[in-house]
């Protein structure tokens, strides 16, 4: 008889559980999962796939405005929101499915329900309680709304994804990302939008020079962007929402989305009874290997708080499948992971930002072009092209790679192996450019800022 029902048992199917129990479940381990919500998790449903989809609709408008300088004219311009989210909807039954079926075929029993964890080695669904050897907590995070009069009129990036109609006038608050890529899929496909932030400049961790030229391209786009500004109310009147703002000032809109946080999903999960300690943000405290404060619950993704990216909770899922069941102790790496914000330019980065060079004492050079996307030659629009290189003085070795343009988070991910292989700024100039690209310019950089 076996001890327990499972070698392992998930909560959660999104991109973390799915990789770690379908890779352990090729390795021989008996797995299960429980998912309550939509297979894929977040970024299958509410994150990084209809995100995308909504950009690549946004940024029609702007080919629209681009087209006359290349010879072309076009009828009338009409965008249906409907049309778009029920292609959406439809690309995403079809991912969950594909979810299904690579679970079905590693053999892992799927659960549809909502699973507690009871101690050590038991969970709770479908009043049954379960036993495995392991438990894997892979239960994501879900956006927070900070409470203040009226903050119940306002809506997070979840809804956003299934809104009824593209709201005329919208207003974007938080400076992450997320906000970020929100304020540039509703500018593009219509809506006058406005982003707030509290703080002096979005996109708080990026390069300095980043945020300053998105902030600019966006702005001149006509994205009405205030820092230093908050909501302090929302009252509704009829469907017209009217925020008041820290300055004074009240603006209304259709739709107010707030993009201030996420907190992991943990509460209510039992975590506690199992004495799974939990950091003060709700997110369960791991080390190296991703075990949790008791030996036989592991946790990935999103509810750790590490880095909340899908690629990084899938690698967090193998490694911890080679630790557990593949006899191979892995931890997952965190060097040079290529982030790109998808907003109107996007943006794509690697390694250390000139700040953070800088704030470790590093002796760098650092490297920045600014032009006019040659595509732009034509199309009249205003609009540069910004990239950057920050190199260690002392070895030669590239440190980071920024950069605001088309297709900047295309260009980054080679850029992030160069990285990972310690390429130096020499072998950055040795290589041959693509020409005519944007992308050439991070192999022939050659003068250093003073
Ligand atoms: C708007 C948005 C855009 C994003 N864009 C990007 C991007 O461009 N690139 C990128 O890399 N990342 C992006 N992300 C982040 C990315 O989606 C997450 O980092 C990733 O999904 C985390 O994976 P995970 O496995 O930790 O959690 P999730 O994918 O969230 O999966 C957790 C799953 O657990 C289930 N669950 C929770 N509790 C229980 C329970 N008790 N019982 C059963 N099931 C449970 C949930 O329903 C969910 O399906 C975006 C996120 C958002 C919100």
């Amino acid at each position: 008889m076996a001890q327990f029902d499972y070698d392992l048992f998930t909560i959660g199917a999104g991109s973390g559980g799915v990789r770690a129990s379908r890779v352990s479940a090729s390795f021989g381990a008996k797995v299960a999962v429980a998912e309550e919500r939509y297979l894929g998790g977040t970024c299958v449903n509410v994150g990084c796939i209809p995100k995308k989809l909504l950009v690549y609709a946004s940024h029609y408008g702007e080919d629209f405005d681009d087209l006359a300088g290349y010879g072309w004219s076009a009828g009338e311009r009409r965008f249906d929101w409907a049309t778009l989210i029920a292609n959406k909807d439809k690309e995403i039954s079809r991912l969950n499915g594909v979810y299904r079926k690579i679970l079905g075929d590693a053999g892992v029993e799927l659960f549809e329900s909502r699973a507690e964890v009871v101690d050590a080695h038991t969970v709770a669904i479908d009043g049954k309680q379960i036993t495995a050897k392991y438990i894997l907590i892979a239960v994501g995070s879900w956006p927070t709304v900070p409470k203040f009069p009226g903050s119940e009129h306002a809506m997070t990036s979840n809804e956003a994804f299934y809104l009824p109609a593209l709201p005329e006038k919208v207003i974007v608050v938080g400076g992450g990302y997320i906000g970020v890529e929100f304020a540039g899929i509703f500018h593009g496909l219509g809506a006058q939008t406005t982003q707030l932030y509290r703080g002096e400049l979005f996109l708080r961790g990026f390069d300095g020079d980043i945020r300053k030229t998105l902030a600019d391209e966006m702005r001149k786009r006509g994205v009405d962007l205030r820092f230093k500004t908050d909501i302090v109310k929302i009252e509704k009147n009829g469907g017209v929402l009217k925020a008041t703002l820290t300055d004074g000032n009240v603006i209304e809109a259709k739709q107010i989305l707030y993009a201030t946080g996420r907190g992991s999903k943990t509460p209510n999960l039992g975590l506690e009874n199992a004495g799974v300690q939990l950091k003060d943000n709700g997110a369960v405290v791991v080390d190296e290997y991703s075990k949790s404060t008791v030996d036989s619950i592991y946790a990935i993704g999103d509810c750790t708080d590490r880095m909340m990216l899908t690629p990084v909770a899938i690698a967090e899922g193998m490694a911890l499948a080679n630790t557990l069941f593949n006899n191979q102790p892995t931890k997952p790496s965190y060097l040079n992971v290529p982030t790109a914000v998808f907003s109107s330019p996007n943006c794509g980065t690697v390694g250390l930002t000139e700040e953070q060079a800088r704030a470790r004492n590093l002796k760098i050079d650092v490297y920045r072009s600014s032009f006019k996307p040659l595509k732009h030659t034509l199309t009249g629009r205003d609009e540069r092209t910004m990239m950057k290189l920050i190199v260690d003085q002392t070895n030669d070795k590239v440190l980071g790679c920024h950069m605001v343009g088309a297709e900047a988070g295309e260009i980054v991910q080679g850029l992030a192996v160069a990285l990972n292989c310690g390429a130096t700024k020499a072998q950055f100039d040795m290589t041959i450019g693509v020409h005519p690209s944007a992308a050439e310019e991070f192999v022939t950089m050659r003068t250093k800022l003073a």
